[in-house]
């Protein structure tokens, strides 16, 4: 059965969205959600020609009560074929305070419950790994790295906590590397062999520590660079010997909210600069790829260039964006829906 899902989405790119639910205190009678159905959502948009309902086309549609599991379960054949030798790329897309990061780690205060993708999909692997142990023997590690300003930062270093932020500058930029024969495009980052959930908590809270934060108005734990945690599997069939190597890009992206340039001055416009280019380069690769267009521009950003042998060919795209549902996001909601449009 495995395999035949695995087959169905071979080589796939698809395309989810999700709409965070009103936050305590806020009202929810302003909703921008005009329609929603299991593949297709409405927005509602005023002009001066009067109200209309924009409506944009998915593989599904997680509304504001689906929980942290369904969203799991849903992506759970897409996150197993790792183990059969695929390279799977998840991304979440949206603006600030979308639920971006709720959706990969969770709240705040995560519980067992409200985990998000990244530790379940590691769960899942390690539970799988052991119901195959009899035929096979997996190696799964870990590599948690950021993007931040087009510099890539190892974010499972611990010493990175006492350095100043201009030593980090100076040291910790790390080199992608064409990674064909190892199979790793940052060779220089932590590399942590993991075997339980635990040591995976262990891990993503240093990471998360380590990661760049800068408040915005909207959101003070929002984060201004993408964040990329990297599950290399090895697995050796115990009969014939022979061994399959597959890895899975989780990855948490910046704001893709655009900045008023008459606001931001120094470092937050050079900050957003950045961004805006990666998100592009990132949404031209994944539109070449569903397009089949024969050139695909890996180049013209580090994050596709660190994702190069991962997106595409018979590689596993999921590209989730998240909408937030309020009227005064209807501008970035709808942006947020056209790249979606975009690269479907
Ligand atoms: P982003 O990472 O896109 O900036 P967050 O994941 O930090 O956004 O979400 C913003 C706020 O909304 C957080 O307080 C988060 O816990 C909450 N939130 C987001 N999505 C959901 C959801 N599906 N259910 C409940 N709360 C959510
Ligand atoms: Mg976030």
């Amino acid at each position: 059965k495995l395999y035949n899902q695995v087959q169905d989405l071979k080589g796939s790119i698809r395309v989810y969205c999700r709409v965070r639910p009103f936050l305590p205190g806020q009202s929810s009678f302003s909703s921008t959600i005009g329609s929603m159905q299991d593949d297709s959502i409405g927005i509602n948009t005023a002009s001066r020609h009067g109200k209309s309902l924009k409506s944009f086309s998915f593989n599904k549609v997680f509304g504001p009560s689906a929980t942290q599991e369904e969203v799991f379960s849903d992506m759970q054949p897409l996150v197993r074929s790792v183990l059969d030798g695929y390279n799977v790329c998840i991304f979440a897309y949206g603006q600030t305070g979308s639920g971006k990061t709720y959706t990969m780690s969770g709240p705040r205060d995560i519980t067992e419950k409200s985990q998000g993708v990244n530790y379940r999909a590691l769960g899942d692997l390690f539970l799988l790994a052991e119901q195959r142990k009899d035929t096979f023997r997996y190696d799964i590690a870990v590599q948690m790295i950021e993007i931040y300003n087009e510099q890539v930062r190892d974010l499972l270093r611990v010493h990175f906590i006492c350095f100043s932020f201009i030593f980090l500058n100076v040291f910790d930029t790390l080199e992608i590397r064409n990674s064909s024969q190892k199979g790793l495009s940052v060779p220089d980052a932590s590399l942590v062999p993991v075997s339980s959930t635990c040591d995976v908590i262990d891990l993503m809270k240093l990471g998360h520590k380590n990661r760049a934060v800068g408040s915005t108005a909207l959101n003070d734990r929002s984060s201004r660079s993408h964040s990329c945690l990297t599950v290399h599997v090895q697995g050796r069939d115990l009969t014939s010997g022979a061994v399959l190597r597959g890895c899975m890009h989780l990855v948490d992206l910046a704001g893709s909210e655009r900045v008023d340039k008459s606001e931001v001055t120094g470092d937050r416009l050079k900050e957003a600069q950045h961004i805006n280019k990666s998100l592009s380069a990132l949404g031209d690769v994944i539109a070449s790829l569903a397009h089949k267009n024969p050139h695909v521009p890996y180049r013209n950003s580090k994050l596709t260039q660190l994702l190069q042998d991962s997106l595409g060919g018979q590689a596993k795209t999921l590209m989730f964006v998240h909408i937030s549902p309020e009227a005064d996001a209807v501008g970035e909601t709808i942006s947020t829906l056209k790249f979606a449009e975009r690269v479907a």
